[in-house]
Parts: C-alpha cells; structure tokens; sequence
C-alpha cells in the first residue's frame, strides 16, 4: 500500500506542477518570461525549481498548451493563448500586447501557392511604441 503511494506521488506531482503553471500563464496577459512564472508558481509549491517550470513550459509548448515567443536573442516569453494572434512589442518599455486584429490565415496559403512549401504557421510581430510610453514622451520635456 505503502509502496504503491510512492510509485503514483512522481508522476501525480508534475501533473499537479504543469497544471500550476499552465494556470499561472492562464491568468496573465503579460507575456512573462519563464523567471516570471517561476515566482509565481513559487508561491503555490515553494520547492519548485526554475529548471522544472522552464522543462515543463517547453513541454506545454510541444502540446500545443501554450505559445512561446522568442525575440531575437533575448530570453523567450510565453502566452497561455495558444490560438494564433499577433503581437506589438514597445521598443520603450519592452512590453509584449495582443494586437486586436484578426490573424491572415490566408497569408499561409498565398506562401504555399507561391513556394510549394508547406507552411504549418506564421507569426507576426509589431514594433513600435505604446500609448503609454508616447504620452510620456509628450510629456517630458526635450533637452
Ligand atoms: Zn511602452
Ligand atoms: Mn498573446
């Protein structure tokens, strides 16, 4: 009996751990980092490693649970909206916001009638600066 509880705890714990962390990615809009969710998902299972969360964030992302967004050379940011959206990054502040407007699915099917290739996704990303960050540069006075 005894033994029987610790066969099952393994595999029950990193049920529990992805469900956590998939709930963590679910409640934000944010777009966080993996070091992000690791804070948070702390707070709910204090012995969580960082190297746990970022395994189980890949994992999710092969699943298809999450997205991962990678800019350029820098750390990647996650999305607990798997469904294919675009995204604007503000070059002041480095925030990452869901772009409003439908996804061009056709744009795939244009690539693919043109190349032969075949075409599983695509991605787009904006880049400019927010609201936020253009009133602030109204308001701060040029040297
Ligand atoms: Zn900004
Ligand atoms: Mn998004």
């Amino acid at each position: 009996m005894e033994e029987n509880t610790q066969k099952k705890t393994p595999r029950r714990r990193s049920t529990r751990q992805r469900r956590v962390i998939l709930d963590v990615l679910r409640s934000t809009k944010s777009h966080p980092t993996a070091d992000w969710v690791y804070e948070q998902v702390r707070q709910e299972i204090p012995n969580i490693s960082l190297g746990t969360v970022y395994r189980n964030l890949k994992l999710l992302r092969d699943l298809g649970e999450v997205m991962e967004l990678s800019f350029g050379s820098t750390y990647s940011r996650f999305d607990g909206n798997p469904e294919l959206h675009y995204h604007f990054r503000c070059v002041d502040c480095d925030r990452v916001l869901d772009v409003d407007i439908p996804a061009v699915e056709e744009l795939e099917q244009e690539v693919r009638d043109r190349h032969g290739w075949e075409v599983f996704t695509h991605r787009t990303e904006f880049y400019g600066r927010c609201r936020q960050c253009s009133r602030q540069r109204e308001q701060t006075p040029t040297k």
